[in-house]
């Protein structure tokens, strides 16, 4: 067995952590060698003592300053490097094989396209580089000749619920006739309308099943997170938009299930722990301890299942729409929707303002065919620009 070498773009995020954790149970398959962090310069350190990488890269100078003491002090030779052309270092010039792209936002596609060009395993959370460059990114994907494999929880389901070589091979081959991503609804399922005006940003980050970032703990109670989802699967399984259903499962035990031609339908099911999908992505094919607790089904009262309600999520409604639109009105869509959240959580805009600041955006600027990532990052920065002043606006 060879020593899987292992780069973390975003490892003092939530998922960063339990990659880290996965790894740690097994030091005999992998080896950490670049670890990266917008902040948190303290812990980043004390990864870095743990796990001894080559490379650690921090958002900016002030940060590389701090970190490159604290190594010192703990007689550390990792390399410090700070900004977003390090980022892309941690990932060509570190010696990975493997990377967790991690990252919140935009802010990850570079890295993760470095990543994708580069031939590495890619094992993939950050969906909003997805979202943003979709044709793009699986170009890269196939030209670098590396592997792509999908962290997030619901589409880690569906590929284990899918023949082997799928991904390779899609559109209308082995009989797959339908891909449902399930969603727990998050913690407002059950809410009115009215009583959404209120919600504080507390309150939309207290997830019922899952301990995320904040960014995606709101984007899973609007379920936007549900919608950059679909597109998400869209790219990653080729098959057109009409056969990727979404259902609200608030137990969160199924993660997602593939309906195939003779009447199968095969669902993943576990707790809800990313442990499970990331130790999958870090050994695959082979399976590993990820220090989960067994799922006991006669602990269970039931499993349910309904369609969502798109009038409670107009969030869910307005990504189906761009992605039917295609081109890059995701991008514009994922652009919005960060600037929205942002907005949300550090400037008091309303949480039912959210939607209406990606609706907003999505009707002001035009779609067009995405043909470069010059062009897919300008349309980005135009797109936060007029979400920034539409909440502007909004607040005068
Ligand atoms: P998080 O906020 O906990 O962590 C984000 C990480 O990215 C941190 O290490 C942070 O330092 C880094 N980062 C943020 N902005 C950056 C920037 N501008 N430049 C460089 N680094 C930056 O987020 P998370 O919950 O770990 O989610 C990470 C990604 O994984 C997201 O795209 C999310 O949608 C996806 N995801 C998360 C979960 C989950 O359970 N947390 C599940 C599925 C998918
Ligand atoms: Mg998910």
């Amino acid at each position: 067995m060879s020593v899987k070498r292992v780069a973390i773009l975003g490892s003092t995020g939530s998922i960063g952590m339990n990659t880290l954790e996965v790894i740690r149970a097994h030091p005999e398959r992998f080896k950490v060698v670049a670890l990266t962090a917008a902040q948190k310069i303290e812990r980043l350190a004390e990864q870095c003592a743990e796990f001894k990488p080559a490379i650690a890269v921090v958002a900016d100078e002030a940060g590389a300053v701090r970190l490159r003491q604290m190594l010192q002090e703990k007689n550390l030779s990792t390399q410090v490097l700070f900004g977003a052309e390090a980022l892309i270092s941690a990932v060509v010039d570190s010696g990975c094989d493997t990377v967790m792209a991690a990252i919140v936002g935009a802010a990850g596609l570079a890295p993760t396209l470095a990543a994708a060009r580069a031939g590495k395993r890619v094992l993939l959370a950050n969906k909003e580089a997805l979202v943003m460059s979709g044709d793009l990114f699986m170009q890269a994907m196939l030209a670098g000749g590396g592997e792509l494999l999908p962290i997030d929880s619901e589409h880690n389901a569906i590929f284990q619920c899918l023949p082997n070589g799928f991904t390779n091979h899609p559109q209308g081959q082995h009989g797959v006739e339908e891909l449902w991503l399930t969603a727990s609804g998050g913690p407002f399922r059950d809410l009115a309308l009215a009583d959404l005006a209120s919600i504080t940003p507390e309150q939309a980050c207290a997830h019922p099943n899952w301990v995320m970032g904040r960014k995606i703990s709101v984007d899973s109670a609007t379920m936007m997170n549900k919608g950059l989802e679909v597109i998400e699967a869209f790219w990653l399984f080729g098959l057109p938009l009409e056969k990727i259903k979404v259902l609200i499962h608030p137990q969160s035990v199924v993660h997602s299930m593939v309906r195939y031609r003779d009447g199968s339908v095969l669902a993943q099911m576990g707790q809800p722990d990313m442990r499970t999908p990331i130790a999958y992505g870090l050994a695959y094919p082979e399976r590993i301890n990820a220090g989960v607790a067994p799922l006991d089904l006669t602990q269970l009262a039931m499993l349910s299942f309904t369609e969502p309600d798109t009038k409670q999520f107009p969030c869910l409604a307005l990504a189906f729409s761009a992605a039917a639109a295609g081109g890059t009105a995701p991008t514009i869509l994922n652009a919005a929707n960060e600037i929205a959240v942002a907005a949300f959580l550090d400037m008091g805009l309303p949480y039912l303002q959210i939607s209406q600041v990606v609706e907003q955006v999505l009707n002001q600027i035009d779609s067009a065919p995405a043909t470069s990532i010059e062009q897919i990052l300008a349309v980005d920065t135009a797109a936060r620009l007029a979400a920034q002043n539409y909440i502007r606006d909004l607040r005068h």
